[in-house]
């Protein structure tokens, strides 16, 4: 029975105390160790022989941030011309044929790493994924129940001017600009959020506050489909 508890501390600790995709290898090149607690700019480069080491995948771990959702954007800029600055082509002309090859690779992360981390929705949606959450098609499908009402008045409305009617014009105009207020709410609520996600420690706490987050991300994507659908349909209607 000791045993058992034993050794399912050890396992939590392993899966805790891992930071993801933070792996140590050696060196390709000089074999040696990572230093423990690896110097700015990042691990990316051996700090004995300055090689370029395969890249990790993992956005947080590539740029060296802590795993939060409200990060720092200035800090994330200024990593991401130091880094674009240390991987740029021309340092690796005369390079070995695998250290070009990681730095391309690490330029590919580092460009899509830093597009999605600066987007606060498609960070989130990033952490989501990465935490297990499926963000599949249906996901934006259903109407949020407490706006069903408005939905459907909208739909009416729409219905109306597709027919020809411009009756429906300050109608559509009214509704989209009480969706894009909505849209600005739930902004601020995301950002209350992610604040909650970034204090909470503990896995368990996080994982029910990305939950939230997934419904409020889906919600904002519902609302973002509506306000471009009236605004491509009074477009078209010459509104
Ligand atoms: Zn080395």
């Amino acid at each position: 029975m000791r045993l058992r508890i034993v050794v399912f501390r050890v396992n939590e600790l392993n899966i805790l105390g891992e930071p993801a995709g933070g792996e140590h290898h050696h060196c390709w090149r000089c074999g040696h160790d990572p230093a423990p607690e690896p110097a700015e700019p990042l691990s990316l480069f051996c700090q004995f022989c300055n090689t370029l080491q395969p890249p990790v995948p993992d956005y947080y771990a590539f740029f060296n941030l802590p795993r939060e959702l409200a990060l720092d954007l200035a800090e994330l800029q200024r990593k991401f011309y130091a880094l674009s600055r240390l991987l740029h082509p021309d340092r690796y002309t005369r390079a070995a044929e695998r250290e070009r090859k990681y730095s391309l690779e690490a330029t590919a992360i580092l460009n899509d790493g830093y597009r999605v981390l600066r987007d606060p929705v498609e960070r989130a949606e990033y952490v989501l994924k990465e935490a297990g959450f499926d963000l599949g098609e249906q996901r934006s499908r259903d109407v949020p129940p407490e706006l069903l009402e408005e939905v459907f008045e909208l739909n009416m409305a729409l219905d109306e001017l597709k027919s020809g009617d411009q009756s429906a014009v300050p109608q559509l105009v009214e509704s989209r600009a009480s969706f894009q207020q909505m849209l600005g709410e739930i902004d601020g609520e995301l950002a209350g959020q992610f604040r909650r996600h970034d204090h909470s420690e503990a896995r368990e706490a996080r994982h029910t506050i990305l939950e939230q987050i997934r419904k409020i991300l889906n919600r904002r994507r519902y609302i973002r489909n509506l306000v471009s659908e009236v605004d491509r349909q009074l477009t078209a209607h010459g509104a």
